[in-house]
């Protein structure tokens, strides 16, 4: 069986867009599936109060459940919070509950309030739980809660729906990293772009599609993400795609995302 190769060092990945319905969620627990099913460590943080990626790897996340916002606040280290998902023994999850929602304003008078996550997400802390990769979903903004996740993270992904306006709002999310790094985190860049939702039927997914690495070049991933719905589907069951529907287009499309992010970070490429 195809084992992802592991990176060098531990990655650190904010999915961020603050368009919501992009597929930031759905691309966040599917890649992390894909990776965790192929032998390596992942952890996802759902930073969003919607919960929804807690939700998809199936995930307790009422009211009161350890979350990131004990995180944020300090109240919990992240061996508390981090809870193994359904998706696989590989993958762990921090959920969120509704209590994030008031974060976003609470934060705004904490001390540290943009690097609460960093500090959660110590090296020592994820050495103990043994992750190779960090996910951390956004919520649809660009508050205090995205911020911290860029602070967090060395890398950013970014999600963008092959449809109308597709390109609309990058800009100030390219500039709010461009913020973030010189004031923030230093080592803060955008690597991965990722299709989603691509109709082959339609002139305008290509447009895009063409439009987008005409921009971003390389960055872009060769791999489009179709739209499904498969994919669409495998949330209502508490599932990832991959879990729902492995043989499905939508599922294999995030393998071989997933596969493009591990070879490109890639240390070494394990034997199968
Ligand atoms: P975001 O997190 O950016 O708000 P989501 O990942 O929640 O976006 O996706 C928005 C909606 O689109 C969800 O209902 C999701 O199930 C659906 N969706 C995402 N990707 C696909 C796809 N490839 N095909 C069909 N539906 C999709
Ligand atoms: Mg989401």
């Amino acid at each position: 069986r195809y084992r992802m190769p592991r990176p060098l060092h531990r990655r650190v990945l904010t999915v961020a867009n603050q368009k919501g319905g992009v597929g930031k969620t759905t691309s966040t627990v599917n890649i992390a599936a894909a990776l965790a099913m192929h032998g390596v460590r992942t952890l996802v943080i759902d930073l969003d109060p919607q919960g929804n990626a807690s939700t998809a790897l199936g995930v307790e996340h009422r009211i009161g459940t350890p979350s990131v916002y004990e995180l944020l606040l300090g109240e919990m280290d992240l061996r508390e919070a981090a809870v193994p998902s359904t998706a696989s023994p590989q993958l762990l999850c921090v959920p969120a509950t509704i209590d994030l929602a008031g974060a976003e304003i609470e934060l705004v008078s904490m001390v540290a309030r943009e690097n609460r996550l960093k500090q959660a997400l110590s090296p020592e802390a994820l050495t103990e739980l043994d992750v190779d990769y960090v996910f951390i979903d956004c919520p649809p903004s660009l508050g205090l809660l995205t911020v911290n996740a860029l602070v967090a993270a060395s890398e950013v992904l970014i999600p963008i729906q092959c449809e109308y306006y597709a390109l609309e709002g990058l800009g100030q999310l390219l500039s709010n990293i461009d913020l973030v790094r010189s004031h923030l985190n230093t080592s803060l860049h955008v690597s991965t772009i990722l299709l989603t939702m691509y109709d082959g039927r339609t002139k305008l997914a290509d447009q895009v599609t063409q439009e987008v690495r005409g921009h971003f070049g390389d960055t872009v991933l060769r791999t489009v993400i179709p739209r499904s719905v498969k994919v669409s589907e495998a949330p209502g069951y508490s599932q990832t795609v991959l879990a729902y529907d492995p043989g499905s287009r939508g599922a294999m499309s995030y393998v071989d995302a997933a596969r493009e992010i591990a070879e490109r970070g890639a240390g070494r490429v394990e034997a199968p």
